[in-house]
């Protein structure tokens, strides 16, 4: 076992290929791999506990990033997974239904290799399929607003937690473990969309919120006394997931285009200050 007090932060940065606009407006393809925990911009040299190019499959990426939080939850431990970086970097992509049917299939392994377990994913389920169906749901809710990125841009945070309770019936032992997977609003700068009046007022919401989740991750990692949760709803929402008996990942996402240059290093200081 795991010290319950020991809280363990680890940050990942995943780079998705090239795109097809991308291809064919002929992008250079910036990073350079030196090393598994180590990737280069433009000879500027980026730390993490692990780096994953372009051809790393969702299969590998949740081996490397969720499998162990996954096997803590079910220990009774806490655990957040984040996915950070700007829109269309791959941040829904790594986080959402693919990557957690690997996850909802390896609980089912789990589970069914336990004897006497109960399990309920509450407030809302009961069954893995109506989980599945609430992750397309919350999805396709998500609140969005049309930015000159040529893309829907995802204008909000969303989290989507998952509280796993075990009760031994025979020795009445309970565990209960949570775990928030959250896919981070986009962390580009305002400037860039062209963004005006309330998408503008929104940008700026979620930049503090971002920022003040940086804030709280880096002084965690960092050993620091005070942990600034209360600068912001996100933050004071993952309180007890975020610090003392937790197990938390950031996924820093990021376009591997030239076009992208100046997004992508920002994204990845961000991942480096958490470090
Ligand atoms: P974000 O959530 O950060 O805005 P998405 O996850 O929606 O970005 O990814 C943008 C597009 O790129 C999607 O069409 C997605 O399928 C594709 N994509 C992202 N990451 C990868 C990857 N690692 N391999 C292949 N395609 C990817
Ligand atoms: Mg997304």
């Amino acid at each position: 076992m795991v010290d319950p007090a020991e809280c363990t932060i680890k940050v990942m940065c995943r780079f998705r290929p090239l795109n097809k606009s991308e291809v064919e407006r002929g992008d250079k393809y910036i990073p350079k791999f030196t090393g598994e925990d180590q990737v280069s911009i433009s000879g500027k040299p980026f730390m993490f506990d692990r780096v994953f190019g372009s051809n790393t499959t969702q299969e590998q990426m949740y081996k490397a990033s969720a499998q162990k939080i996954v096997k803590d939850v079910l220990d009774g431990y806490n655990g957040t997974i984040f996915a950070f970086g700007q829109t269309s970097s791959g941040k829904t992509h790594t986080m959402e239904v693919s990557y957690f049917e690997i996850y909802l299939d390896r609980i089912k392994d789990l589970l069914d290799g336990m004897y006497c377990v109960l399990w309920h994913i509450v407030p809302w389920f009961s069954v893995p399929d109506e989980v599945m169906d609430t992750i397309d749901e919350g999805k396709s809710n998500r609140h969005v607003a049309v930015t000159n990125m040529n893309e829907h841009s995802s204008r909000s945070h969303s989290i989507f937690q998952i509280n796993v309770k075990q009760e031994n019936t025979a020795t009445e032992q309970k565990l209960s473990g949570k775990l928030y997977l959250v896919d981070l609003a986009g962390s580009e700068k305002v400037g860039k969309t062209g963004a005006e009046g309330a998408v503008l007022e929104e940008a700026k919401n979620i930049n503090k919120s971002l920022s003040a989740l940086g804030n709280v991750i880096s002084a965690l990692a960092e050993g620091s006394t005070y942990v600034p949760y209360r600068d912001s709803k996100m933050t004071r929402i993952l309180q007890d997931s975020l610090g003392g008996n937790c197990r938390t990942t950031m996924v820093i996402c990021a376009s591997p285009s030239a076009y992208n240059e100046a997004e992508t290093k920002s994204t990845l200081m961000f991942g480096q200050r958490a470090k």
